[in-house]
Parts: structure tokens; sequence; C-alpha cells
């Protein structure tokens, strides 16, 4: 038997990262349960603890990022 091990290459993240849309921090096996969600015209954007608590007030106006 001289056969190699053939070791396929992990899956990727199954398309489930995503990144904060203010900072850009990377989620890369999805959004953790910490972070906001926040719809802005049709698209789902995320965004980190800390960006989520900076602007808590203008998603909760459900103001669009761009405002900020
Ligand atoms: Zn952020």
């Amino acid at each position: 038997m001289d056969q190699s091990n053939p070791h396929p290459a992990p899956p990727a993240t199954g398309g489930r990262a995503v990144v904060c849309a203010r900072c850009g921090t990377p989620a890369p096996e999805g959004p953790p349960p910490t972070w906001t969600c926040s719809v802005e015209n049709g698209t789902r954007q995320y965004f980190c603890v800390d960006c989520a608590r900076a602007n808590l007030r203008a998603i909760e106006g459900r103001l669009d990022s761009s405002w900020w």
C-alpha cells in the first residue's frame, strides 16, 4: 500500500462571513450574538459591539449608516 492520504481542504466558511459595516472588523464565522444587525435599504448591515454602542442612538433612530 503506497497510498498517500488525500486530506481534503477544510471547507470555506460557508458564506456566513460578515464584516462590520462601519469599521470593517471581520467576523469570519458569522456575526457574533453581540453584534447588531441593521437592515438598510433592504441590505443587512452588521455592526460590531463598539460601533453598535457608539451608534446605538442612530441605529434605533433608523438612520442609515451613511448619516454617520
Ligand atoms: Zn465596528
